[in-house]
C-alpha cells in the first residue's frame, strides 16, 4: 500500500441470527471493542435485523465503532420488485456497506457480472460502500484460471462505475475457501490481490486508497498471518464473525 490506511474488518453473517442470538453476539462485541479500534470494523447483519442493530448500536457505547452492512441490494431503484431491498431503504437504516456479489448469490441467484455492477452503481447513487466479492471456482484455480476470471469480475464493475471507482472495497474471495476451512496461502491471496490493485491502477490514480479484502475460511489463528501481507487490507470474515470473541481476535489482528 502506498497510503497508510486503516484495515477493515467486515464481519458477514449471511443467514444466520435470530433477535436473541444477534443481541448476545452484539453485546459481546460491544463489551470488547477498544474504544478506539486501530482498524474499521463492519457487520453485515440479514436485511430483517437492520433496525435491531440500529437500536442496539444507539444503546450500546462499545458499537459506536462498528458500521453497519448489509448482504444484498437491489439493482433497481424502486417499483414492482417484490422481495428485493432498494439501496435507499439501506440507506434509511444507516447501512455505510454492502456486499455485492457474494459467490453465494452468483451461484444461487445466478447473478451475473452485469447484474453486480449494477448492485454496486445503485449502493454508490445511494452514498453506500458497495463491497464487491470477485473469486475463483477451485475448477478455475486448477485450470490456471483465477487472474482471468477475478479480472472479468472486477471489469464489469470499473466499467459502469468508473468514475467513482476508488469509492469501492473489493473483496478476494476464492470460493472454494469460502465456509470450508481451506484458506488461500498468504502468498496466494497476496499474488490475487496484486493483480486487481494493479488493474484498479490502470482505472484511476486513486488506486492506493481503495481496501482490498480477503475472504474465506479467515480466523482467529490465521488472520494476522493473512493481514501482513501488503495488499491485504483487510477481512470479510463469514463464520468466524459469528463469535464475538473470534471476531474481536481478528479486529485486534488488523490492528497490530
Ligand atoms: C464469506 O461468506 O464471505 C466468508 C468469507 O465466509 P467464511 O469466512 O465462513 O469462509
Amino acid at each position: 500500500m502506498a497510503i497508510t490506511m486503516k484495515k477493515l474488518i467486515a464481519g458477514n453473517w449471511k443467514m444466520n441470527g435470530s433477535l436473541a442470538a444477534n443481541e448476545a453476539l452484539l453485546k459481546g462485541l460491544a463489551t470488547g471493542m477498544p474504544a478506539q479500534p486501530r482498524c474499521a470494523v463492519a457487520v453485515c447483519v440479514p436485511a430483517p435485523y437492520l433496525g435491531q442493530f440500529r437500536a442496539l448500536a444507539n444503546a450500546l457505547p462499545g458499537l459506536s465503532a462498528v458500521d453497519l452492512g448489509a448482504q444484498d441490494v437491489s439493482s433497481q431503484v424502486a417499483g414492482a420488485f417484490t422481495g428485493e431491498v432498494s439501496a435507499s431503504m439501506l440507506k434509511d437504516f444507516g447501512c455505510r456497506y454492502v456486499i455485492v456479489g457474494h459467490s453465494e448469490r452468483r451461484q444461487y441467484h445466478a447473478e451475473t457480472d452485469a447484474v453486480v455492477a449494477q448492485k454496486a452503481q445503485q449502493a454508490l447513487a445511494a452514498g453506500i460502500t458497495p463491497i464487491v466479492c470477485v473469486g475463483e471456482t477451485l475448477a478455475q484455480r486448477e485450470a490456471g484460471q483465477t487472474q482471468a476470471v477475478v479480472k472479468r469480475q472486477l471489469a464489469a464493475v470499473i466499467h459502469a462505475n468508473g468514475h467513482c471507482i476508488s469509492e469501492i472495497v473489493v473483496a478476494y474471495e476464492p470460493v472454494w475457501a469460502i465456509g470450508t476451512g481451506k484458506t488461500a496461502t498468504p502468498d496466494e491471496a497476496q499474488a490475487v490481490h496484486a493483480v486487481l490493485r494493479a488493474q484498479l491502477k490502470a482505472a484511476t490514480d486513486q488506486a492506493a486508497r481503495v481496501r482490498i479484502l480477503y475472504g474465506g475460511s479467515m480466523n482467529a489463528a490465521n488472520a494476522a498471518w493473512l493481514l501482513g501481507q501488503p495488499d491485504i487490507d483487510g477481512g470479510l470474515i463469514g463464520g468466524a464473525s459469528l463469535k464475538a470473541q473470534d471476531f474481536l481476535t481478528i479486529i485486534a489482528a488488523a490492528s497490530a
